[in-house]
């Protein structure tokens, strides 16, 4: 098992050790995995937010000047179909914190599972909540819940996040009580992070038995309080994946649009560093824009650069084995 020190060491590699960072990442991924590529739906929700977090432009503060929206259940629904329509059956729902997704997305996920006949995997990234929403939102079908850590040192967490790490991990461990399959993940490049809090956000993900864990390079957006730091670095966000990789061969582990935002062919490379999940973009057109994460510029996957990209990796799209009939049987 790799210690802290040894993931941090990781971290810093570059040329030809990166290079053989990657290859060992790969072939853990192959031999837990094969050679899938596990593709998610993701529709968002609502671009409204309860939170403060200092690098996103859905922060409390901007709501007022945002142009806010809300999906309704038959948008869902209708999202959904779409995702089907594509041959894909994980079904992402993604919003901004606020109380009233619990109803909005609960509503419609007992339709999902009939338009599906139960051969979906419905995965929800919609923040912090009760146990009792937790509850209800797995009793309606969701069978996999993504909440970020962000970062496991408390101090970076509480003043980027304006909350505490331990809400957090509390909420991580409802959810993993309740029977989800959990991700979690962090940023890179955040103020004041050094690569032993990276190397720790492993290590937390690790010793609570989450199932999928992701990393994110920061991504300077305007009208946040961040707007004048730098982008997290690549290689980092890199190693990260390929370090995750190795210490737990069995995560899913996306490779994530920011890091096409952030270099051109970031996101390709994340599969070469063992990554194993893609998502893609089925909100509305309409409503694309509105949904600020990364800013207004953000880069926005939809099917026809992941076809493109897979094709690429030379990995295999593949449907989720985590479906509510599954869990069912
Ligand atoms: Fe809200 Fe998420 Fe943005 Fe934080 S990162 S302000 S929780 S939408």
């Amino acid at each position: 098992m790799l210690s802290a020190s040894e993931i941090t060491e990781l971290l810093a590699v570059r040329g030809d050790d990166q290079e053989r960072l990657f290859a060992r990442a790969r072939a853990c991924r192959r031999a837990a995995h094969g050679d899938n590529v596990y593709v998610r739906g993701v529709t968002e929700v609502t671009n409204v937010c309860t939170v403060n977090c200092d690098y996103c432009p859905m922060r409390k503060d901007n709501t007022a000047d945002n142009d806010i929206y809300w999906l309704s259940t038959d948008e869902l629904v209708a999202a959904a179909g779409a995702v089907r329509a594509s041959g894909i059956n994980v079904v992402l729902f993604q919003a901004g914190e606020a109380g009233r997704t619990t109803r909005v997305v609960g509503e419609a996920l007992p339709r999902i599972r009939a338009l599906f006949g139960d051969d979906v995997e419905i995965m929800l990234n919609l923040g912090n909540k009760s146990r009792d929403d937790y509850a209800y939102l797995r009793d309606q079908g969701a069978t996999t819940y993504i909440l970020k850590h962000e970062s496991a040192n408390p101090e970076i967490n509480q003043r980027m996040r304006h909350e505490s790490l331990e809400s957090r991990l509390r909420c991580m461990t409802d959810l993993l009580e309740l029977g989800y399959r959990v991700g979690t993940g962090g940023i890179v490049g955040l103020p004041g992070q050094t690569l032993v809090d990276i190397a720790d956000d492993i290590v937390l993900a690790r010793d609570m038995g989450v199932h999928m864990c992701s990393f994110t390079p920061f991504v300077p957006a305007a009208r946040t309080p961040l707007e004048g730091h730098p982008p997290g670095d690549v290689d980092v966000t890199l190693n990260a994946v390929a370090a995750s990789r190795i210490v737990a061969p069995h995560w899913l582990i996306p490779s994530v649009s920011a890091l096409e935002k952030t270099a051109t062919g970031g996101q390709g490379r994340g599969y070469a560093a063992g990554a194993n999940v893609l998502t893609i973009n089925f909100t509305p057109d309409k409503n694309l824009d509105q949904y600020l994460i990364y800013g207004e510029q953000r880069f926005v996957v939809r099917g026809d650069y992941a076809a493109r990209l897979l094709a690429d990796t030379g990995l295999t799209a593949s449907r989720s084995p985590y479906t509510v009939a599954a869990r069912a049987a």
